[in-house]
């Protein structure tokens, strides 16, 4: 029986757990309905799942890139020939619309088993370098990029795919093999494509996926070479001790407070627009939503209108054929709580619900669309990440004071600016301190695989796409070969005199002169 087929054999039967391992319950939050369950793996099963993925490393690594590729190859593949049941199981364990998980979820993986497929070869070749010391003439100098091993991949729920496989195609195309450990709440995606990835030609135990908790992350990264995490800032802290411990590098992707600076030259529409569709977009559950706007002045009251109006027309209930809802369910059920929290701390504080506020409308988990003016930075909502469903809209005097409010904050992910004068919109995006920005668009930087994503400050280290993406995944060597070497050379013993007033008067000649002041 596949992996997944046990997880739901136990929503056939009621949902009740087999008697003896712990297991744990998936839930439908559109629904409140339990859809299967899984393991919670203890230290023991975790040793045991990285001892087979590190001696199934070597065979991996050996197929070459060419080999892994195809792997890659047959899985995008399988991606699009069972797209109905991918997107059926993501919507149903994460409460999120069809359309994005086709589009934001789909999509971006079969796009980046390509794109990694057909790019590692090239982001990994053996690079020379070329030495400047005249100590080293004749040598040549390479630097070789090796995988580590056994890579362990820790994701959140808000994407099950893009955020916890998206990170193990790089891991596995570079030759390592990888756990991944998705999140308790939505592990059974991730569990069909262990299965997938078998079918697909993938040697067994190269990828592999532990389920369970908190524990049975923190056990992955007692075993394993380097880790890769997404998920909070809280929670990243700890795992970047742990790593410190064992001495394991990790690359961390955490969470967001990402401005939106809406500048008096913008295109109001577009920026309303984009304001709307990216704080609101699978319920606020993204990193790099919108998750708070500086608008100059002269277009507050005309973007605050047209952000209102688009938002009272979006469409929230349980996911089910496309197109009939714009926003599903919170997949978390204590994040409803966070935000509610949020919208509370803010009317307390003088803020104005001007559209939602509350949480929808059972069995499931919702939160309404929310938009709110009269905020400041004494309140949670422009401050902490909130991860709902939430457009908090703050007016400012000029791009000074949204550069020092948007700047204001622990996060660095992503950030963007609205100006139709795109100079000066770039000059404004060039002040934000973040990881990221956008001129006049959100997000869709998230989807340049060629350039590094990643966060500033408390939002994160080291980054996923582009060269840095898949080289985070290697240990370096630099090589020196001596082709021509003389039976002996001058800098070898013994020592005299000679030789090292010769090195002297050498080093006087080169470096010995002032610097001269540069006019
Ligand atoms: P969490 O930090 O709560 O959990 C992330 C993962 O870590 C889960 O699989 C979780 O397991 C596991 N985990 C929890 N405790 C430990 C531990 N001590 N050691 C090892 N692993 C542990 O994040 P969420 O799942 O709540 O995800 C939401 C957060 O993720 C938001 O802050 C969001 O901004 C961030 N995020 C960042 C992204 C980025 O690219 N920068 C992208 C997407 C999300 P379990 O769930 O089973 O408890």
């Amino acid at each position: 029986m596949s992996a997944l087929e046990q997880s739901e054999s136990t929503a056939a039967s009621n949902g009740a757990p087999p008697a003896g391992g712990e297991r744990i319950a998936v839930e439908n939050p559109a629904t409140g309905q339990v859809i299967g369950h899984v393991d919670d793996m203890g230290p023991d099963q975790i040793g045991a799942m990285v001892d087979r993925a590190r001696r199934a490393q070597p065979g991996w690594e050996a197929l070459g890139f060419d080999g892994r590729a195809q792997v890659m190859l047959a899985l995008r593949h399988w991606f699009v020939q069972n797209r109905d049941r991918v997107v059926d199981l993501l919507v149903s364990e994460n409460g999120k619309t069809r359309e994005d998980a086709l589009l934001a979820e789909l999509f971006y993986i079969c796009d980046a088993l390509g794109f990694w497929a057909k790019q590692a070869p090239k982001y990994l070749a053996d690079q020379r370098i070329k030495t400047h010391s005249m100590l080293l003439l004749g040598k040549k100098v390479v630097l070789r990029y090796r995988p580590y091993g056994v890579v362990g991949v820790i994701g959140p729920w808000n994407y099950p795919l893009t955020n916890s496989f998206g990170d193990c195609i790089p891991a596995l195309m570079a030759g390592n093999s990888v756990v991944l450990k998705p999140s308790e709440v939505t592990p059974l995606t991730n569990l069909m494509l262990a299965d997938a990835a078998l079918e697909c030609g993938a040697p067994r135990d190269v990828f592999q996926v532990a389920t369970g908790a908190a524990g049975t992350g923190a056990a992955l990264i007692d075993n394993v070479d380097m880790i890769h995490f997404t998920g909070s800032t809280k929670t990243g802290r700890k795992v970047a001790v742990e790593a410190a411990q064992r001495l394991i590098p990790c690359s961390l992707e955490l969470g967001g407070k990402d401005p939106m600076i809406v500048l008096r030259e913008a295109d109001v529409d577009r920026a309303a627009n984009m304001a709307v569709q990216w704080s609101m977009s699978n319920s606020g559950q993204v990193c790099i939503a919108v998750e708070r706007v500086y608008v100059e002045e002269p277009v507050y009251d005309e973007f605050v209108e047209k952000v209102v109006a688009r938002t009272r027309e979006l469409r929230q209930g349980p996911p089910g054929e496309v197109g009939k809802v714009d926003i599903g369910a919170m997949t978390f059920p204590p994040q409803v709580d966070i935000v509610r929290d949020h919208v509370q701390d803010a009317v307390d504080k003088g803020a104005q619900v001007l559209v939602g506020g509350k949480p929808g409308a059972g069995p499931g988990q919702f939160f309404e669309p929310t938009v709110l003016t009269g905020v400041d930075h004494t309140m949670k909502i422009m401050t902490e990440e909130t991860f709902g469903p939430t457009l908090p809209i703050m007016k400012v005097r000029d791009a000074d004071e949204a550069v020092r409010l948007a700047n204001d904050t622990r996060y660095g992910l992503n950030s963007s600016v609205f100006s139709k004068d795109v100079a000066h919109g770039e000059q404004v995006a060039r002040r934000l301190h973040a990881g990221n920005a956008c001129v006049n668009d959100a997000l869709m930087n998230y989807l340049a695989l060629e350039a590094p994503f990643g966060g500033s400050h408390e939002s994160g280290l080291g980054a996923r796409h582009g060269e840095a993406g898949i080289r985070k995944y290697c240990a370096t060597q630099t090589l020196l070969v001596t082709r021509f070497a003389m039976k002996r050379e001058p800098l070898m013993y013994p020592n005299s005199a000679f030789k090292a007033k010769a090195f002297e008067k050498l080093m006087v000649l080169m470096w010995g002169r002032k610097p001269r002041k540069k006019r």
